[in-house]
């Protein structure tokens, strides 16, 4: 029997205990998109779709046997990293995956979760902008991290072309700056890539609460399709449809920021 070959990946991010966010949602939009997900696990939180109740990051030593686990026997095609905590996590994962430069890694520097919670501390920042950015093929900030990143605020289609050129100086390849925190009523999120051309993608806002894990499946549909080896123009158009689809029909789950609708 001849076995099938699905493309394999791996998330490397925290738990979210009520399902919604972080490895949790990677893992469910991977499934639906027919890839194969491994999951290296950053740390765990205790969290629904009203807050984070508590987090704890896992020790290194159990973060590099997870990893040496995966790697040692599964065809990894792309990597993905989600919220990271502390210092010394951004520093080994660095450390890990700057040892397969060949595999494409997807960066989405989560910092603070939809209720306030931070997911990264102060001084992972920091390490997060020196070591691993420069690692990335793709970062995927929205615009309160992108203003972090840089140091300046943005507020207009300029600001972001500017950010998007700033994250690329300090090594990224291609940046994937999402507008949908901004304040107008058309949401704009900007590719710019590696040779420097930008490409907008604007989308309706909806008004809802259920946008738990938006993030993160987003940055899990361009992993999947940097896996099956398509570009990023490629895969971008795609993935906004997608997400729009999914945040526009919400499903009944929680009372608070409730989780996507993969289904709908
Ligand atoms: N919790 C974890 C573990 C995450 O990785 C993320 C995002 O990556 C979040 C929470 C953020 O979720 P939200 O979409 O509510 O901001």
């Amino acid at each position: 029997m001849a076995l099938e070959k699905i493309p394999q990946v791996l998330t490397i991010a925290g738990t979210d205990a009520s399902g919604g966010a972080g490895l949790n949602a990677d893992t469910r939009f991977f499934a639906l998109a027919h890839v194969y997900a491994a999951t290296v696990v950053t740390g765990i939180t205790a969290q629904n779709t009203q807050g984070v109740q508590a987090m704890m990051p896992v020790s290194e030593s159990l973060l590099r046997q997870q990893m040496k686990s995966v790697m040692d026997d599964l065809d990894i095609k792309a990597i993905k990293t989600g919220a990271l905590f502390d210092e010394h996590i951004v520093k080994t994962v660095a450390d890990l995956v700057s040892e397969f430069p060949e595999i494409p890694l997807v960066i989405d520097p989560v910092m603070v979760a939809k209720g306030g919670a931070k997911l990264l501390s102060d001084a992972a920042i920091d390490l997060m902008i020196k070591a691993l950015l420069p690692l990335s093929d793709l970062i995927t900030p929205n615009l309160e991290e992108a203003a972090v990143i840089t140091g300046q605020s943005i507020n207009s289609k300029d600001d972001m072309c500017q950010a998007a050129q700033a994250i690329q100086q300090l090594g990224a390849k291609h940046v994937l700056l999402k507008g949908g925190h901004g304040a107008e009523e058309t949401v704009s999120d900007l590719l710019y890539t590696a040779d420097q051309q930008a490409y907008w993608y604007r989308s309706e806002r909806f008004d809802t609460i259920r946008t738990h894990g938006t993030g993160d499946t987003l940055s899990a549909y361009i992993t999947a399709g940097l896996a099956k080896e398509l570009t990023l123009p490629e895969i971008m158009p795609d993935a906004k449809v997608y997400m729009n689809q999914v945040i526009q029909n919400g499903i009944d789950v929680g009372h608070g920021h409730g989780p996507l609708n993969l289904w709908a």
